[in-house]
């Protein structure tokens, strides 16, 4: 999905093939398709500051009594910070998929795009676009 393996390649993270080698599939699906990743991309950091939470309160342990809620806030931060390519690519996979599930007969069915005519992701070139313009005619 990504042209460079490495997420943490900064400056190529994002670069990504217009269709997907494999079957076809359009990735930008609508101009500025991308833009919904952010929430994505918070959720994701929030299940992963949870995650963490639960982590250091086993090993570490959390106490009113000393600093290390805050030392764990601390490292959280870094660990999102240092998680983020992974993350924003993640967010792309995980809002992409939400739009196009996968299909097992992808061979054989022709690729999910946008449709700007109906505002809907729902339109497969081919088939199914002829037949519903075939029934709007007089
Ligand atoms: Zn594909």
């Amino acid at each position: 999905m990504f042209t460079q393996p490495n997420p943490w390649k900064l400056r190529q993270t994002l670069k990504m093939p217009e269709t997907c080698p494999e079957c076809g599939q359009h990735f930008e699906l609508e101009v500025g398709f991308w833009y919904g990743t952010g929430y994505v991309s918070y959720g994701l950091s929030f299940f992963l500051s949870v995650f963490s939470f639960l982590a250091w309160w086993a090993l570490v342990g959390i106490s009113t009594e000393d600093s290390r809620f805050f030392w764990w806030m601390g490292v959280n931060a870094v660990l999102l910070v240092g998680m983020q390519p992974w993350i924003m690519r993640l967010s792309r996979a995980v809002y992409l998929y939400i739009f196009v599930s996968y299909d097992p007969e992808y061979k054989q069915t022709a690729v999910r795009n946008f449709d700007y005519e109906t505002g809907s992701y729902y339109r497969k070139d081919g088939g199914a676009l002829e037949e519903k313009e075939g029934k709007d005619l007089p």
